[in-house]
């Protein structure tokens, strides 16, 4: 399951311009600054594989990078920006929508929740219309190695009230993983676990 070469293949403006290609393929998403490219070069283990853009609402990309030669990870613009404007954020729904609506390769997304800090209406929100939608997902909580803040709640209590905020949404509940780029906590387990999707 371990990753042994990436490669960039494209970046999308559109749905319909991602590679056709029947490989499948992981969409990972999350609030800017969710920790979004330090979990990517984690998994890669390589710094130099800059896989993400650091324009908040600026670039709107959706990036193809092949893994193995044989899956992709995509990597979606965050959501969330405190300064885009209401049309960047419209755009960026409306072409994510597609994106997840349309992809047929697409085996999961991987929704990236910082766990340092309560559940966020825009985190749940997301993974209601997820939800809703049909479209599998794994709950990846980032910064799990964060102490809490003084007034704060630890990760694992964040955790807690954030499953327990969408449980009512879901028959079934999402898999779930706790990973620290910091540590490697959960690098392997993420792994594992999207090779076990892969093979499904
Ligand atoms: P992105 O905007 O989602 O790509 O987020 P980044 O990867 O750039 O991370 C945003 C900030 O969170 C940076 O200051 C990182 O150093 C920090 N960060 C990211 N992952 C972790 C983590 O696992 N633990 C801790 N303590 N900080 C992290």
């Amino acid at each position: 399951s371990q990753i042994k070469e990436v490669e960039f293949v494209k970046s999308s403006g559109r749905a319909k311009d991602c590679p056709k290609d029947d490989r499948p393929e992981f969409a990972i998403l999350g609030r800017s600054n969710v920790g979004k490219s330090s979990l990517i070069n984690a998994l890669v283990r390589k710094k130099e594989v800059a896989l993400t853009s650091k324009k908040p609402g600026k670039t709107q990309l959706i990036n193809h990078f092949l893994v193995n030669k044989s899956w992709y990870i995509v990597d979606l613009p965050g959501y969330g920006f405190a300064r885009a404007s209401n049309a960047a954020r419209t755009d960026w729904s409306s072409f994510t929508k597609g994106y997840f609506l349309n992809r047929d390769t697409l085996v999961a997304v991987l929704l990236l929740i910082d766990a340092s800090v309560p559940p966020q209406r825009i985190d749940l929100d997301c993974a209601n219309w997820l939800g809703r939608n049909n479209i599998p997902m794994t709950f990846v909580f980032t910064k799990c190695d964060k102490l809490k803040a003084s007034k704060g709640k630890r990760p694992d209590e964040n955790i807690r009230d954030f499953q327990e905020l969408i449980r009512e949404n879901y028959k079934q509940h999402p898999a779930w993983i706790m990973t620290s780029s910091v540590t490697g906590l959960g690098r392997d387990e993420l792994l594992l676990h999207l090779s076990q999707l892969r093979n499904y």
